[in-house]
């Protein structure tokens, strides 16, 4: 997978990129974070504030972050031209939403998160 094209599919939509990672959805907001349970939660939460990535935001420079983090990562088109020269932000950004989108695909059949919490209640 082109990880500027999940770079490109969250800047243009705002969305959780979860079709370029072959899943039927392509949600604007979920129920529940599929990495920290928070409830409720747009893309920007994954990318801002989710415990479940943070190892991920620990390597972009802190005060990019500590500034205008969404103008840091989306305000430019990635720099360079050249695909194979990396770029900080394009991978952050892919490497959260296929994170996010292996958890939510590891719920399997429960829509919900709370289908899910429910089927875990009755089983203990
Ligand atoms: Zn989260």
């Amino acid at each position: 997978m082109d990880i500027r094209q999940v770079w490109s599919l969250v800047r243009c939509s705002g969305r959780w990129a979860f079709p370029l990672f072959n899943l039927q959805c392509f949600p604007d907001l979920l129920e529940a974070c599929p990495l920290c349970h928070e409830s409720n939660v747009r893309v920007d939460h994954l990318l801002l504030s989710c415990s479940g990535c943070i190892h991920l935001r620990a390597q972009i420079p802190s005060e990019f972050l500590q500034r205008s983090p969404l103008t840091y990562l989306f305000a430019d088109r990635p720099g360079p031209c050249d695909p194979h020269i990396p770029d900080p932000r394009v991978e952050y950004v892919a490497s959260a939403l296929a994170l996010a989108a292996a958890a939510y695909s590891a719920l399997g059949d429960f829509e919900h998160i709370s289908d899910l919490l429910e089927e875990v209640q009755r089983a203990m």
